[in-house]
């Protein structure tokens, strides 16, 4: 018989059985209306994360989160739509690099994006360090926006999803964050809710990621993938490397200065090549265009200026000042102390805690502990040196951005004491491990 007290649903879930989709519905449903209590819907989550979801029951969850809220159709808008998504990392800024390269190769790029949590940035938090930029754009605006730039970067309404918001805030005060189907489920009703030709998922592994092992990450890959083809949606999904942090800088105005030195093409490094990866992805699988052609035009977007000008107008259609593709100094936040951060040993680094080096950022305030708190844009942190490099003792490796001295050196402490350096080579980790094609 179907259980339909929500009781017996956590019952029927805690003893291992395989709940029907009415059941989820009903339970999810009554839990974002109040009448199931944070407790039981507490016991239902561990339950959930303890006997594990199969893919019917991770399929009704994340229709009922989707169904939870409003869903977002832009129309027509003359060229392919892709959404990226990260699962959360340490200096991500891929988004910032790679919207403005995916619009000058001709997609459409329309994302609704989230804010930082914990030891992860969020690509609001970081674009909204331009000055006058904002992100509350209707979906109207975000279709004229994207039919004239090609790209726009907004936040999720607080309708998208309810469900998912209502439950993932439970998660994270009831230790049920680390369960693949439970991520999967969220991930996926943010995206599935936003109608969208192609959905590109990043999924991190490693120190700075929800997923450390390349083997979990794989899994939570292939679970999202299976949600998007139960949905009839395209998809592809890479897991990329989060042994250390993507980009150097980890902040928020910090990581925009890195993103307009890459797009003028000033700079070099891996997330760089992250953001150049999946316009060719985006590109290969919406125009089948081969993938060495793709990364070939992907660079060439760069190098003519066009990705660098995308960037400009989407700021400007934003609300934002322009002049921060020429001038990023002199238009965003900056901290009133900057240290060097000095190597005190000398060797080969080996592997760096990228959670650690993402705490301290959010220690020096560029990050936010809860939902709603607010962050200080200045501030963060530059670590330059990667997996694989040589270093010699007193050599800058970074810089920390700070509002006073104690707090610049605390944090360039906890730095150093994120790296690991050793006295033999160490070869540099690659930076896609694993790439689940896109079909659908
Ligand atoms: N990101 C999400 O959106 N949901 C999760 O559960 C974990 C990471």
């Amino acid at each position: 018989m179907t259980p339909t007290d929500p009781r017996a649903i956590v019952a029927a879930k805690r003893d291992g059985q395989t709940l029907a989709p009415d059941d989820i519905e009903a339970f999810v449903f009554g839990y974002t209306r109040g009448d199931v209590t944070d407790a039981l819907a507490a016991a239902f989550l561990m339950a959930c994360l303890l006997r594990g979801l199969d893919d019917g029951e991770t399929l009704a969850l994340t229709r009922t989160m989707v169904a939870s809220g409003d869903t977002v159709a832009f129309g027509d808008l003359g060229r392919p739509t892709v959404d990226k998504h990260s699962t959360g990392g340490v200096a991500d800024g891929v988004t910032l690099v790679f919207a403005p390269i995916a619009a000058a190769l001709g997609l459409a790029v329309a994302k609704l994006s989230g804010r930082g949590l914990g030891h992860t940035g969020g690509t609001l938090d970081k674009l909204e360090s331009i000055p006058g930029l904002r992100t509350d754009l209707e979906p109207a605006a975000i279709a004229r926006q994207v039919a004239e730039v090609g790209c726009a970067v907004a936040a999720q309404s607080s309708n998208l999803v309810p469900a998912d918001g209502a439950l993932y805030a439970l998660r994270d005060a009831t230790a049920t964050v680390p369960s693949i189907p439970l991520i999967a489920a969220s991930v996926m009703s943010k995206k599935l809710a936003v109608e969208t030709d192609l959905i590109l998922l990043d999924v991190k592994s490693g120190s700075g990621a929800f997923m450390k092992t390349e083997a979990d990450a794989a899994t939570l890959a292939d679970a999202c993938l299976r949600l998007a083809r139960g949905w009839g949606r395209r998809a592809g999904a890479a897991v990329t490397d989060m042994s250390q942090p993507l980009g150097d800088a980890v902040g928020n105005a910090l990581d925009v200065a890195e993103a307009v030195a890459l797009l003028r093409g000033e700079f070099v490094g891996r997330l760089r090549d992250l953001a150049l990866w999946f316009g060719a992805r985006g590109l290969e699988a919406e125009e089948g265009v081969a993938f060495d052609e793709a990364m070939a035009r992907a660079e060439g977007a760069i190098a003519s200026g066009e990705a660098l000008d995308r960037f400009g107008l989407m700021v400007e259609a934003q609300g934002g000042d322009r002049r921060v593709v020429d001038d990023p100094r002199g238009v965003l936040p900056a901290a009133p102390v900057v240290i060097p951060l000095l190597a005190d040993r000398g060797g080969t680094l080996a592997a760096v805690d990228a959670e650690a080096v993402g705490v301290v950022s959010g220690a020096l305030g560029a990050g936010r502990i809860r939902k709603g708190d607010p962050i200080d844009p200045a501030v963060g942190l530059i670590l330059r040196c990667k997996i694989g490099d040589r270093l010699t003792v007193g050599e800058p490796v970074g810089e920390i951005h700070a509002r006073n001295d104690d707090a610049a050196r605390e944090a360039a402490r906890r730095v150093l004491g994120a790296l690991s350096i050793v006295d033999r080579d160490v070869p540099a980790p690659p930076l896609v491990h694993r790439w689940l094609g896109a079909d659908g």
